[in-house]
């Protein structure tokens, strides 16, 4: 059965969607079954993983509402070799139009049960934003990835994120944990980026993940070219630290 994860931090920019694609295909390599989730509106990761929003049929909006299932709409991103559930901006109504439907926080959870088996991993890449969208990934998900960039303000809004998680434990899905801190873009010649980061492992201990992201315009490039990092440049130093990434990761369900 598969592991779910959330890639989640509401603060826009900080490396979701990059992280999310780049684990996909790094567990890819790895021989893991993947099916990477596209909950946010703007379709980076169905971009990413090389697959066009512009002409999809149907997204990860129907699959919300109930209209379709998850077989009939996923993709499968050659460039990445893992499965795509895709979105497009069709999917910023979902928001409003699912405040009607019954079960309205786990409609994600419900429909992965029937693709539960096929997977090792799905891995859902959060919109920046702490709505419903997000806390149907949250009620999906056995835990809980959160990038980070080793700045000044990493640390502003995460107490949000970390508050919503315990309610989403408490309320709606005992099963969530935070699996670990990320931290990406980080640049070793930055005092600073050295000094979060110090920081971030003495207050978090081992919910810091041990695999570091560089800042690597490499990871930035792959994007337009419609091809996960990892597999556009497989020896830059940024797919290198997404397979390794991958391979934490797949330590970790072992434990789980
Ligand atoms: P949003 O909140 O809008 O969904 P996000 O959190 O998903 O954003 P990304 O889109 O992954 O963030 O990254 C933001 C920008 O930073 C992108 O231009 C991406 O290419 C770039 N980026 C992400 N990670 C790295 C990295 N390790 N090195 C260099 N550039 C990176
Ligand atoms: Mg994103």
């Amino acid at each position: 059965m598969a592991k779910i994860f959330c890639v989640a931090n509401q603060k826009g920019g900080v490396g979701k969607t990059t992280t999310a694609v780049n684990l996909a295909a790094g567990l890819a390599q790895l021989n893991q079954r993947v099916l990477l989730a596209d909950l946010d509106p703007q379709g980076n990761a169905t971009m990413g993983a090389g697959i066009n929003k512009g002409t999809l049929t149907a997204s990860i909006y129907e699959v919300l509402l109930g209209m379709s299932d998850i077989q009939s709409v996923r993709k499968t991103s050659e460039t990445g070799r893992f499965d795509v559930l895709p979105a497009n901006r069709e999917l910023a109504g979902a928001e409003v139009e699912m405040v009607e439907l019954e079960n309205r926080e786990k409609r994600l959870k419900d429909a992965f049960i029937s693709v539960a088996d096929d997977y090792d991993f799905i891995l859902i890449d959060c919109p920046p934003a702490l709505s419903m969208l997000t806390l149907n990934g949250l009620c999906a998900a056995n835990g809980v990835i959160i990038p980070m960039q080793c700045e000044y303000y990493a640390l502003e809004g995460l107490s949000d994120l970390v508050n919503t998680i315990k309610k989403v434990h408490a309320n709606l899905n005992p099963d969530l944990k935070i699996i670990g801190l990320l931290r990406v873009m980080f640049d070793p010649r930055m005092t600073l980026s050295q000094q979060v980061s110090e920081e971030l492992e003495k207050h978090f201990g081992d919910k810091v993940f041990k695999t570091v992201i560089p800042r690597n315009v490499r990871l930035a490039e792959a994007p337009s070219y419609g091809m996960p990092g990892v597999t556009f440049d497989a020896a830059s130093k940024g797919a290198q630290a997404y397979i390794a990434f991958g391979a934490e990761m797949v330590e970790r369900i072992k434990t789980m």
